[in-house]
């Protein structure tokens, strides 16, 4: 759920020194070596990009184990930049496509990352802040500076006086940069990625699942939890279907940027409400193969679409049948100006039976826009090993 307490605060760099160490050995060549120390008491973690010398970013670094070596530079004469992260450990990122920023715990190496706004799938170092690229580039002229001078010894980028300088309106060192909190930080629930992101929506950066359902499954909680205590059972209902047209209409807004389509039919689609199912799934099913009613009975499906047109009703009318919800519903139960009630029954049947339809329409839109596999897989053995060691 979104906590708004801490959304768009300045979260501080977690410092640290990033150093070319120059040496010339007897037969007058010279070398230099690139390290990063880390000595203040907030969390830190790295990740490493091949620049080229200019400050353009062309590849991540897989940094083994001790003893194991790096992936080889996509292009030769490429400088490796640590980039840092903020005190919370996470690191900023920024989509090249749609302008979006956001956070989260890693940046993947051996997977493509995910814009959690447009979708747009590449390799991390493709996702750099500009206050990440505008560091990585200090480095760069910093060891060009080193290599150019004939002294030995050790040059410093001090990114502890950055993380010395959040909050503070004294001028900033040049390479200033700090992250941003955002409005909803979540892990994923598929790979336990920690992300932060703008809005409430939004695909994971790690996976690139999109955390439509899992979203919508807490708000179902709470509305199982409303009828448990014996709350409106009409309020609940409606709100179940409330609920569900959100996150339908994200998933649909995603299809409609996505998918190469006409643009009347990206507007349909954009504008699309789920207040009447029926059509709304038919469509969905004709156009993009995706099944609303995988695996439902008939009986289920005349249940769900009467509580969606009941929702007008509950929402309109203070649960006054109308001559249009007749219409509509097909429902020839009840009478023009009859008051409908729902029952704890009635009303966790819709909460499940949009759970489902919200599931269905997730895994058919992963088909279309599949997740990474491998950061599933890992969390999965991690899991699985998890319980076989008792932990
Ligand atoms: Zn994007
Ligand atoms: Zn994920």
């Amino acid at each position: 759920m979104l906590s708004f307490e801490k959304e768009f605060q300045e979260i501080g760099h977690c410092g640290g020194q990033y150093t070319v160490d120059v040496k010339t050995a007897a037969d007058g060549r010279r070398s230099y070596q690139l390290g990063m120390r880390h000595s203040r008491p907030t969390p830190a973690s790295f990740f490493a990009v091949y620049f080229l010398p200019q400050g353009i970013p062309v590849g991540m670094i897989q940094l083994g184990g001790i003893g194991q070596a790096w992936n080889p530079a996509p292009v030769p004469g490429s400088l490796s930049i640590f980039i840092a992260s903020d005190t919370q450990s996470m690191f900023g990122h920024q989509c090249q496509r749609c302008g979006g920023y956001w956070r989260s715990r890693s940046s993947p190496v051996r997977w493509q990352m995910t814009c959690p706004y447009c979708g747009l799938r590449a390799e991390s170092h493709a996702f750099l802040t500009e206050g990440q690229l505008k560091y990585a580039k200090a480095c760069c002229e910093l060891i060009e500076q080193a290599l150019s001078s004939d002294k030995d010894g050790e040059s410093v980028v001090d990114m502890d006086k950055v993380a010395d300088a959040v909050g503070k309106d004294s001028e900033k060192p040049k390479f200033y940069y700090a992250e941003q909190s955002q409005q909803n930080k979540y892990t994923c629930p598929v790979c336990k990625e920690l992300n932060d992101i703008l809005g409430r929506y939004g695909y994971c950066s790690s996976c690139g699942t999109y955390n439509g359902v899992y979203e919508l499954e807490s708000d179902l909680k709470d509305i199982r939890d409303k009828i448990a205590k014996g709350n409106q059972y009409e309020d609940c209902a409606r709100d179940a279907v409330a609920a569900f047209d959100s996150f339908a209409r994200q998933i649909v807004k995603q299809l409609a940027k996505r998918i190469p389509m006409t643009p009347a039919r990206q507007k349909e689609w954009t504008g699309k409400l789920f207040h009447n199912i029926k059509p709304c799934a038919d469509a969905l099913k004709t156009v993009f193969d995706i099944d609303a009613f995988k695996s439902f009975k008939q009986d289920d499906i005349s249940f769900a679409v009467f509580m969606f047109h009941r929702r007008h009703i509950y929402e309109h009318n203070g649960g006054e049948v109308d001559e249009k919800y007749i219409k509509d519903s097909g429902d020839t139960s009840v009478r023009v100006k009859q008051v409908i009630r729902e029952s704890s029954q009635t009303a966790n049947r819709i909460v499940g039976l949009v759970s489902k339809m919200a599931q269905n329409i997730s895994d058919g839109f992963h088909e279309i826009f599949p997740a990474e596999d491998m950061p599933i897989k890992l969390q999965q053995n991690s899991r699985k090993s998890k319980v076989a060691t008792g932990v």
